[in-house]
């Protein structure tokens, strides 16, 4: 298995205008959703082995969720399913192009009941890296059962990537999500933020210095993404930024999840040994995805393919030699 993803597997539910608030949306279209599970979805894109790991409701939204992972090859034995609570829906306004808003129907929702003694331990010490978000620290039991499965994982000698997807809606306060994601830290290798999370988390939101107090806590890698800019990466060797392939883009939804994925199907192909060599073109890569997945309306049905994503580079390459 190249990577196992953890969290959140969901019922996007997009509202049918874009540049409108949540008052003046006529209608809502539900979509496969869910971050980890969107990065899930990009890596199997892109020819990774990779399995997700979370809880839907016993329902109908549920085994539609289920049966969209299997459709995309993404393993699914560590799915499951809670009788009392329903899959989760996060409703979504795009007052512009750039931000989306969003209300999560989860009070609790499955995904968040997620329990410790649920998890499928083989299936977490076999992968080569086990990537987790902020979503499943936000309550109990999930923040449990994502720290045991952080813990079987490092023991395993598995990568450990965290993406921070700050949702503030979802924290009694941003000093709660402050202390459950500066706690994780020192438990991970790779740490992806935007400039906002960036700022949450170290007070500025300047990326050479912000990434540099990210470092000290503990990742061997820090990632800033920069949207319509590209990336930023430090470690404790180099630092540098990866610019953006040009794209016309209409929709950034997904971008951060292709990205992730697509830099985690390089990464794990790398020895150990060589991760901090092989990152500049491993972020390239991701960025190629990120750029694509804005091509295209929605999270799943925007994800590219290994052979896009590979033509977007040399289209690029072409273009500029
Ligand atoms: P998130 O905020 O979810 O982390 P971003 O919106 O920054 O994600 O997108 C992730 C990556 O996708 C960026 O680092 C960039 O490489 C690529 N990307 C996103 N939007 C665009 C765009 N408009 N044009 C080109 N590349 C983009």
């Amino acid at each position: 298995m190249d990577f196992v993803t953890l969290g959140e597997l969901l019922i996007d539910m997009f509202p049918a205008e874009t540049g409108r608030h949540f008052s003046q949306v006529t209608a809502f279209l539900p979509k496969p959703g869910g971050a980890p599970a969107n990065v899930a979805v990009a890596g199997a894109r892109l020819g990774a082995q990779t399995a997700f790991i979370g809880k839907v409701g016993n329902d109908f939204f549920g085994e539609f969720l289920r049966d969209v992972l299997r459709q995309e090859n993404v393993d699914t034995r560590g799915l499951r399913f809670d009788d009392d609570a329903r899959t989760t829906l996060a409703m979504i306004a795009q007052p512009s192009a750039q931000h989306n808003e969003y209300i999560f129907y989860r009070n609790p929702g499955a995904d968040q009941r997620l329990r410790p003694d649920e998890l499928d331990r083989a299936l977490i010490t076999l992968a080569r890296a086990l990537h987790i978000g902020s979503l499943s620290l936000s309550a109990e039991p999930s923040r449990s059962a994502t720290l045991q499965a952080v813990q079987w994982a490092r023991a395993a000698g598995a990568l450990i990537s965290f993406d921070v997807n700050f949702r503030p809606a979802l924290w009694r306060s941003p000093d709660d999500a402050r202390a459950q994601i500066s706690a994780l830290l020192p438990h991970t290798a790779l740490v992806k933020v935007n400039e906002t999370e960036l700022e949450l988390l170290t007070a500025t939101n300047h990326v050479a210095t912000g990434s540099a107090q990210l470092l000290a806590r503990g990742p061997q890698i820090v990632i800033v993404t920069l949207g319509a800019q590209g990336s930023y990466f430090r470690t404790a060797r180099a630092d540098g930024f990866i610019p953006a392939l040009p794209v016309t883009a209409i929709d950034s939804t997904g971008c951060g999840d292709a990205f992730v994925g697509a830099l985690l199907t390089q990464l794990t192909r790398a020895d150990k040994a060589e991760l901090e060599t092989r990152l500049p073109a491993a972020l390239r890569f991701a960025n190629a995805a990120g750029a694509l997945t804005a091509t295209r309306r929605g999270a799943i049905p925007a994800l590219p393919t290994y052979q896009e994503t590979l033509a977007l580079l040399a289209a690029h390459d072409a273009a500029v030699s």
